[in-house]
Order: structure tokens, then sequence, then C-alpha cells
């Protein structure tokens, strides 16, 4: 289908700022967001540091979060559909990535409002390109859910074999997936990204049980991205599902660390 818009409309940015380290801000970032009029953002506070920071004064905020997406969407859309601009972004990396906006995104083009991404830090496309993990073809699952059968089905997909598979995780739940991976998956390649682009950045790597072993010595905080390899013959259930940056909820499947309002919107 032809992509158009109306032109009387304004256009909606997709702005990807810093995982941690602020001259990761691109330069298309700061312009755009020194031009908009408005930014929807998860933290109006932080989202203020940000931009003080960056020495951008000027547009209002307003809030978008998964609670309050539904609302604030139709709220922004009237705003672009008066033929003024906006900007999205997010606590860090890319909007829409396990983070908020997937709706207003979905929710403008609908309405034949301009979607332009202004590309840039993500923390897991950051962890995979330094990871020395096979890069052709990958998985992006998210947060894991809490427990059960959904965790399990979660671990099996993210240690499927000949693809790498990159997950979210809050680093209290360190020792307890290594742990399941270990047990199911003992011959996988593992690597922990940890505190990217910050000043205690590092990446582990090893086996699940050597990992485990490894940050059992560690302090359980900082921002974490797993990324699991095993190597081996690709199953007929998984063709078509490389290279995706697989939604949960998309297949139904919502998972129980998800907060459960728009699909690549996960628990932090
Ligand atoms: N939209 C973001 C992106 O593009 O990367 C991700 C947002 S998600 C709510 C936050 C999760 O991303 C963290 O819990 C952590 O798993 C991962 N993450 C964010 N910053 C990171 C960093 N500096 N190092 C490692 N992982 C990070």
């Amino acid at each position: 289908m032809q992509d158009t818009h109306s032109s009387s409309a304004g256009t909606l940015y997709v702005v990807a700022t810093p995982v941690g380290n602020l001259k990761d801000i691109t330069l298309r970032a700061i312009e755009v967001l020194r031009a908009v009029p408005l930014v929807a953002c998860e933290d109006t506070r932080s989202a203020g540091r940000l931009l003080a920071a960056l020495d951008i004064r000027g547009p209002r905020f307003t809030s978008l979060f998964e609670h309050n997406e539904q609302r604030k969407v139709e709220q922004l859309v009237e705003h672009l559909g008066a033929g003024h601009d906006a900007a999205l972004i997010s606590e860090a990396g890319t909007p829409t990535i396990s983070d908020p906006g997937y709706r207003l995104v979905a929710r403008c083009r609908e309405a034949g409002i301009r979607v332009v991404p202004v590309p840039g830090p993500c923390a897991a496309v950051a962890a995979l390109s330094a990871s020395g993990l096979p890069t052709d073809k990958f998985l992006f699952l998210g947060f894991p859910p809490r427990k059960g059968i959904r965790l399990a089905r979660f671990l099996k997909r993210l240690a499927a074999p000949a693809r790498t598979g990159i997950a979210y995780l809050p680093a209290r739940r360190l020792d307890e997936i290594l742990g399941l991976l270990a047990e199911s998956f003992p011959a996988a390649r593992v690597v922990l990204a940890r505190e990217l682009t910050k000043k205690f950045e590092e990446f582990l790597s090893g086996s699940p049980a050597e990992l485990l072993q490894d940050v059992s010595s560690r302090p359980r905080k900082g921002e974490c991205t797993l990324l699991v390899y095993r190597p081996g013959e690709r199953g007929e259930d998984e063709e078509g599902e490389e290279c995706e940056l697989e939604r949960n909820q998309e297949s139904g499947d919502t998972t129980e660390g998800e907060v459960g309002d728009g699909p690549g919107v996960t628990e932090s």
C-alpha cells in the first residue's frame, strides 16, 4: 500500500536517545528536539533533565506510559492533526523497543500522519554488535516472563539453535535465568552486556554455568542485556522467526513480565 500522508498534519518523530553515554545522542536528534513544540516521553522530569543537558529549551512535555497510552494517543493525534509536530522519546534508547509508543505510532499511521524515525542507540543492537556472537540471524525477545511455562518457553526460544537470542533482564533475575539456562542448555554460549556505554560497561561471556559463577561474586545491579547462542540446526518450527523484533503479545502470547498495554512494552 502506498505511504500517503495528510499534507496539513504535523510529523511524529520517533527519536532514539542515549542508553547511558550522553555523547551518543545524534546531531539529528538534537536538531529535531530543538524544533518540535511537544515531546511525548515516559517521565517528564527525566526528559527535562536530558534536554537541559543537551541545552535544548523550548518544547513542552507530555507523559506517555503504559497505563495512559490509549488516552494520550488521541490527544497526540489531535495535536499532530492540527498541523503541529511532536517527538516521541523513551527513558533511554529507541522508543517502542520494550518501551511505550507502539500504539501511538500505529494510530498515527492509521490516521495518515507522517511518522519519521530518528535512529540511534538501542541496547539490544549495541550488545549484539559487540558481543562476538553471530549477528546474521537474531531474535529479540524483550523481558522474560516471571515464571512457569511461559518462562520455560521464552528460554527455549532464547536458546534456539543457530541464531542469537537477545533478552533484556533486570539484574536481580540474573542468577535465576542463568541457572535455568545452565540446567537446560549447558552448552550454550552466553554473553552478558552490562552497563553499555557507561563507566562500568562490561561484557562477560562463557557457558551459562561459568557466567553464573562469575556474576555470583558481583553486585546484582546495573542494566543488563543477555545474549544466547547455541550452535546446531534450526528446527522447522523456527522458520521465519529469525531477525525479527518479536512482540510477544502480537501472537496473543502475553507474558507475565509484561505490563500489558501494548506490544513491545514490558517490565523494567
Ligand atoms: N528502548 C530501550 C532500547 O532501545 O534499548 C530499552 C528499554 S527497556 C525498558 C530497558 C532495558 O534495556 C534494561 O532493563 C536493560 O535490560 C536494557 N538496557 C538499557 N540500557 C542498557 C545498558 N546501558 N546496558 C545494558 N542493557 C541496557
